[in-house]
């Protein structure tokens, strides 16, 4: 291994933008299926890769063809909580010590297990990674080796992810509203369902489950995230985390409402903030000396940016190659950038992985990504209080300061 590469997936790293049911092991995956009993055309993994979650992918509709497969093989709690464990695991070896798991609830709840019930199970997933690596670490006789053991803990938190859009086939769930409310409007159905989801997460949250934020996810083009303000509102007044996928299929107004209308903190991709329409090619982004009113607010707000480089390559067809995307001059402009994974599966990354491809195109300094990392723990909605969070981030800290006095070492 390069020394940069050891680098990157030594330095202590969180990861606030990963998918639950984009995010299942390939063996999990394929044994989940048989047990419940989905269909899936592969039956190693090898296939699975060739038909399913490939490499490349036409679009954005079929890269999301997968989560029709992975949202069935989630059938109950147990799935859950296991898909929930492993990703801790796996995160945590290739050292990501803090991360953010997102789902929509919605998509898995049913008459046996209601919102909190789904909420539970992945929390209990959670759980048990954090207690195993703590447990391990201060075991007398533990096989870790002394530098492991100096490690930093292990945190893992929720994040509720509304539906900018759905039908009633999406779920059992979803389908009770259109049963419930036939007279409404697909909008007032969307914006009642978003409502219901954030009381629930914060009936959740008292219960101890470490529910830190809420998303809105689902076709951007013509979904609206206005529509959803109440139930943002609500949020906010709660102090749940705010973060919203903008930008990402439609251009800066989409940015502008999940600000203005959902109390945005963090933004999920926002690739086309600098103002590209959607769907035409777009030129390399240069930094611009111009004033951009909606750039100033993300940076005077401090608005956290999270960036998927390997899923916006995927599903963002007129992003050819890096050369085209607006990282850097996002980074230019002052933005709170960080790297985030996705979908560990449907974008066959890690978060390692996505440092070092960035690391390779623009040649990052050990500083630069440093810097990255160390943002992404600070602009986390940590679930404990500000004192907990500072004693975490000092752990992370005195770590990180490790690895460099190593590394200088050498
Ligand atoms: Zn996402």
């Amino acid at each position: 291994m390069k020394p940069i590469e050891s680098l990157i997936l030594q330095m202590p790293k969180a990861d606030l933008h990963v998918h639950l049911d984009g995010s299942l092991r390939p063996q999990t995956f394929l044994e989940l299926a048989d047990q419940h009993g989905v269909e899936v055309p592969a039956n190693c993994e090898a296939d699975l890769f060739k038909t399913i979650f490939k490499e490349k992918y036409v679009d954005l509709e079929d890269y999301l063809r997968g989560f029709a497969f992975t949202c069935a093989v989630l059938a109950d709690e147990e799935a859950i909580e296991r898909v929930a464990y492993e990703l801790c695991v796996d995160s945590l070896a290739d050292g990501v010590y803090y991360l953010e798991i997102r789902f929509a609830p919605q998509l898995f709840a049913s008459p046996q297990a209601d919102i909190v019930a789904v909420l539970k199970a992945a929390a209990n997933g959670i759980q048990r990674a954090e207690t195993e690596w703590q447990t391990e670490k201060s075991r007398p006789n533990s096989k870790l080796s002394p530098e492991e053991r100096s490690k930093p803990p292990f945190r893992a938190a929720l994040i509720a992810c509304a539906l900018r859009f759905f039908k009633p086939a999406f779920s059992q769930w979803f389908a009770q509203y259109f049963d419930h409310y036939p007279e409404e409007s697909d909008s007032a159905i969307f914006a009642r369902a978003s409502l219901d989801l954030v009381q629930d997460c914060l009936r959740a949250r008292d219960q101890g489950i470490p529910i830190v934020g809420i998303d809105l996810a689902g076709v951007e083009q013509g979904y609206e995230a206005k529509d959803h303000s109440l139930a943002f509102g609500l949020a906010h007044q709660a102090e749940l985390g705010i973060t919203l996928h903008a930008g990402e299929a439609a251009g800066p107004a989409s940015i502008h409402q999940a600000l203005t209308d959902c109390h945005a903190q963090r933004l999920g991709h926002a690739t086309w903030v600098f103002g590209s329409k959607w769907r035409q090619p777009v030129a390399p982004y240069s930094p611009r000396p111009v004033s951009n009113p909606l750039v100033e607010e993300l940076i005077a707000k401090n608005i956290g940016i999270e960036v998927c480089l390997t899923s916006n390559l995927q599903t963002l067809p007129e992003i050819k190659d890096l050369k085209h995307h607006p990282l850097t001059a996002m980074m230019e402009q002052g933005m709170a950038v960080t790297l985030c994974s996705d979908n560990l599966l449907m974008s066959r990354t890690t978060l390692s992985g996505e440092y070092l491809r960035a690391q390779k195109n623009w040649q990052w300094s050990s500083d630069t990504l440093h810097q990255l990392t160390w943002r992404a723990f600070e602009q986390s909605f940590f679930p404990g209080t500000p004192a907990e969070k500072t004693t975490f981030l000092r752990a992370i800290r005195r770590f990180s300061t490790s690895l460099n006095q190593d590394a200088e070492k050498k």
